[in-house]
């Protein structure tokens, strides 16, 4: 969750740690702080909200070369100015910033700090504390720094200034995303690279539980042993306009007029040089060697994965069960033979997944990542990647990297098929850039969408999304996306299930989006369509060309029956958009959320 950045070197530090926690600011946005190093000792600003509320706070005149910065995503204590990081020990020599969560911080503070006061209500406060503690009792300062993290236990990105020593960044990772950036007489560290293209684009991957010394002229890996590790530089590759908003308002609307140019690319991503739908061939034979398949995700990415299942029993004939990651790992279903886990993740970072990862890499199980994030760590540590090519996502709430979970998951399931000797009915790559047109289409329409959310969203308490087959699984999706910001209470539900209870909730005027795209359910759904409305409901038919019956709300250009969910989330993604900015919420950074979940 949320972000760290760091530089030393010869420039000012303040305005490149300023800069680089803006662009990380959609990870968790709390509160924000910096602490800076010079001769005189340490400065540490840190404020409750946004960091532009850190920006303002900032004494611009003091000349900083070495720093520290961070934005906060609470997991213990309130977000108030207190909590934000950096955190400082009691005698202020060292200040530290922190993503992540210490599991054994109480044990740790009874244990060997219940002489200190603790300032915080953050786990974070027992690291800095317990390197002052060492410190004081006759460590210098890395040693201090490697005993603490030996002592912890959970996840954690650290970097730490020391004011006795303000030409030194201590850096250390554990299950948290961190790398250094490396510059011409200076460096960097920063938990995505994001933050510190604006000053270099060569970065050194970080593993668990190792160290870093890090100087101006200098990097000195290690592990927590101290076995110094020699590791290679790799070049991000991310163009800044990816992670600028250019003209547009917000990040969101960019990002919903991005998909169809998304789809369109992953087709030519997943195209041999014969122009036919390929994917890599280990993950071919490891599908293939499988009896069944696990895919395994959370929020968003589940909601895709529901959809993957269809497609891998429907195109491939493959069986597939569907998990949430942070249920999987704690509470394992029997398994089958031979399991193939599919990890779907946009950020490669989802803390809930990756412990599944752990747990069966473990038990000797194979395993892919499909995500948007190129040697993010659960891309690293599975056997396979396959990329979505979706470009950076940074509004919070997900949208193109869903529509591209959804096509490159087709694609897999129809390679697989065609591996498979199966009779496939579609021709993806056609049926594809169909859908593409179709996206562009909806998107082309936005004035209609915003229409229906003043008309339905703009000052109800609630709604409900209804759909059969896919149709329920964009549902959850949409209502999702209803949810997470415009902060409407939004259920998706199966057509046929709002009866067995929920249907209680109906009142007067209550907004009931129904999606219906499917044929073989089209008189079904739109059966349940009409129990809402005799009990009030105030309806939102979204059809499909061919199924559409007059006064339906909208009306999606026809696509093929497996590829309606990359038409129909489209109208639900912009509903959501506009009821948003009727009822003023912050679209990019919706309350209480942020960006990859990189906590349990
Ligand atoms: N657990 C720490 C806190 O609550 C760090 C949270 C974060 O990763 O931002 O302050």
């Amino acid at each position: 969750m949320c972000g760290i950045v760091g530089y030393i070197g010869e420039l000012d530090a303040k305005e490149i740690l300023v800069k680089g926690l803006e662009k990380l600011e959609y990870r968790g946005y709390d509160s924000a702080g910096i602490a800076l190093g010079n001769e005189v000792g340490l400065t540490v600003v840190k404020e409750k909200g946004r960091v532009a509320d850190l920006r303002s706070a900032v004494d611009w005149t003091i000349h900083s070369t070495t720093g520290i910065g961070h934005t906060r995503w609470a997991t213990h204590g309130v977000p108030n100015q207190t909590n934000a990081h950096p955190h400082q020990s009691t005698s202020n020599r060292f200040s530290l910033v922190h993503n992540g969560v210490i599991e054994n911080y109480q044990q740790l503070q009874k244990e060997h700090l219940h002489d200190v006061q603790m300032n915080s209500d953050t786990d974070t406060e027992v690291i800095v504390q317990l390197v002052e503690k060492f410190t004081k009792g006759g460590m210098k300062t890395e040693i201090a720094f490697r005993h603490t993290l030996s002592l912890l236990q959970g996840s954690y990105a650290i970097a730490m200034l020391d004011a006795d020593e303000t030409d030194v960044i201590f850096i250390a990772k554990n299950k948290s995303p961190l790398l250094v950036g490396i510059g011409e007489h200076f460096n960097v560290v920063a938990s995505d690279a994001m933050a510190m293209l604006q000053v270099t684009d060569q970065y050194v991957e970080l593993h668990d539980k190792e160290v870093v010394i890090l100087r101006k002229e200098a990097i000195e890996i290690s592990t927590l042993d101290g076995v110094i590790i020699e590791r290679t530089p790799y070049t991000a590759e991310l163009d800044m306009s990816d992670i600028e908003k250019g003209t547009y308002p917000h990040f969101m609307l960019k990002e919903i007029e991005e998909q169809s140019g998304v789809v369109r690319k992953i087709i030519q991503k997943y195209e041999d040089e014969h122009g036919e739908l390929t994917i890599d061939t280990d993950v071919l034979t490891a599908i293939n060697e499988a009896d069944r398949l696990y895919i395994i995700a959370a929020g968003t990415s589940y909601h895709a994965g529901l959809i993957g299942k269809h497609y891998f029993e429907k195109i491939a004939g493959i069986p597939v069960e569907v998990h949430i990651s942070s249920e999987f790992g704690y509470n394992m279903p029997l398994l089958s033979d031979k399991p193939l886990f599919i990890f779907i993740t946009q950020s490669g970072e989802t803390a809930d997944s990756r412990q599944v990862l752990v747990k069966i890499k473990a038990l000797g199980y194979p395993s892919v990542t499909i995500t948007n994030s190129p040697g993010s760590t659960l891309s690293r540590e599975a056997d396979h990647t396959l990329l979505l090519h979706a470009g950076p996502e940074i509004a919070v709430a997900s949208t193109k990297a869903y529509t591209a979970q959804v096509a490159v998951l087709a694609i897999v399931a129809y390679v697989a098929a065609k591996e498979r000797g199966e009779t496939v009915v579609i021709d993806l790559k056609r049926e594809l850039a169909i859908a593409a047109n179709a996206i562009q289409t909806l998107v082309d329409s936005k004035a209609e969408m915003k229409q229906i959310a003043h008309e339905f969203l703009a000052v109800s308490r609630n709604a409900f999304l209804i759909g059969r087959n896919l149709d329920y699984y964009v549902s959850l999706e949409g209502a999702l996306k209803v949810k997470e910001i415009s902060y409407i209470q939004a259920e998706g539900f199966a057509g046929g299930e709002l009866k067995h209870g929920t249907i209680a909730l109906i009142e007067e005027g209550t907004p009931v989006f129904a999606l219906v795209t499917q044929k073989t359910v089209s008189l079904n759904i739109r059966g349940n369509v009409k129990e809402v409305v005799a009990r009030g409901a105030n309806p939102c038919i979204i059809s499909m060309e061919g199924l559409e019956e007059e006064g339906d709300c909208l009306v999606l250009p026809k696509v093929h029956a497996l590829l309606t969910p990359l038409a129909a989330v489209i109208p639900m993604q912009l509903i959501s958009y506009y009821a948003a900015l009727y009822r003023g919420c912050d679209v990019d950074k919706p309350r209480n959320l942020a960006k990859s979940v990189t906590v349990e």
